[in-house]
């Protein structure tokens, strides 16, 4: 397998390796060295406020798999108090020149990937959208221009990928938010505190990405071992996330030869800056699960609360 996908990966153009084809497309199990941590949720939280959370995601195949991720993921689930709406920025919604959210009452399952079994395009998660939360969205989010998308987006895998563990009866409405990628990363932060007030109204804010997502250097077989760089720049977030550093996460993760290397594209660390954004000052981080998986992919999984 590992053969069929090096070589479909030479043929393949570089923007679809930034949509999770090459290095996704290995079955997570492979090189899942990654620990579940213990979960210190609040189930009773004093107030309505929804946590936001940013979940990593592996191979499309992990919607398929039953290991120790998907285990806490169902947990999440599980725990969490129940969310009236679902918003999720994933990695794999990228804009240019405009944010987007999705206004349609059904949104489709979108299959954004290649040279994966059947079985996996067979996959549907048909949980409902919400055009009135969309509109509410963009009328209370004046800066940015918030559009409505009503009819080419769904839900990507980032989404649904991991949604299939943590809500698999699909029954709570999911909205997805795109990424303007000709924007700075301080746009990205800003947004995620202006979309913050939608977490008293029940939303969970979710962002599906990896903190270290670098496809090229990914290392096939069960006995990859985590590279240098790769610990040190999941490191580097992880006491930034829980100093709550949200400067230096914003400005400087390109600033270390490790950074450069874990973040050679962005599309996969924004969406933790979204969530970074929601959360209030005073919410702690808890990670959920950590381990670098195929020697460069963060499965470092945060939750925040206060
Ligand atoms: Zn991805």
């Amino acid at each position: 397998m590992d053969l069929i996908i090096k070589r479909m990966s030479q043929r393949i153009s570089r923007r679809l390796i930034i949509q999770g084809l090459l290095g996704t497309s290995i079955p997570l199990s492979l090189g899942l060295i990654g620990k579940e941590l213990i979960m210190n949720l609040n189930q009773t939280p004093s107030t309505t406020q929804m946590p936001v959370l940013f979940f990593a995601h592996g191979s499309p195949m992990l919607t398929l798999e039953n290991n120790a991720f998907t285990k806490m993921l169902a947990k999440t689930g599980e725990n969490l108090p129940i969310p009236k709406f679902i918003l999720c920025i994933s990695a794999h919604w990228e804009s240019r020149g405009g944010t987007w959210v999705t206004g349609m009452d059904h949104p489709k399952t979108i299959h954004d990937f290649y040279g994966f079994p059947d079985e996996l395009y067979a996959v549907e998660y048909p949980a409902p959208g919400s055009p009135t939360l969309a509109h509410q969205i963009q009328k209370e989010i004046t800066s940015p221009t918030i559009n409505i998308d009503e009819n080419k987006w769904g839900l990507d895998h980032g989404t649904w990928t991991v949604l299939r563990h943590v809500y698999p009866k699909a029954n709570i409405p999911v909205l997805q938010l795109s990424m303007d990628m000709s924007q700075p990363p301080e746009y990205h932060y800003r947004l995620g505190q202006a979309l913050a007030s939608l977490r008293k109204q029940g939303v969970l804010i979710i962002g599906s990405g990896n903190i270290v997502h670098n496809l090229r250097l990914v290392q096939w077989g069960k006995n990859a071992k985590p590279a240098a760089w790769a610990i040190e720049f999941d490191e580097w977030v992880k006491e930034r996330l829980i100093n709550r550093d949200d400067k230096s996460l914003v400005s400087d993760f390109l600033k270390t030869t490790a950074g450069q290397t874990s973040i050679p594209t962005p599309e996969h660390y924004l969406p933790l800056l979204y969530i970074l954004g929601a959360a209030g000052p005073k919410d702690q981080a808890q990670f959920l699960y950590e381990g670098i998986d195929m020697s460069a992919l963060s499965m470092r999984t945060v939750l925040f609360q206060g």
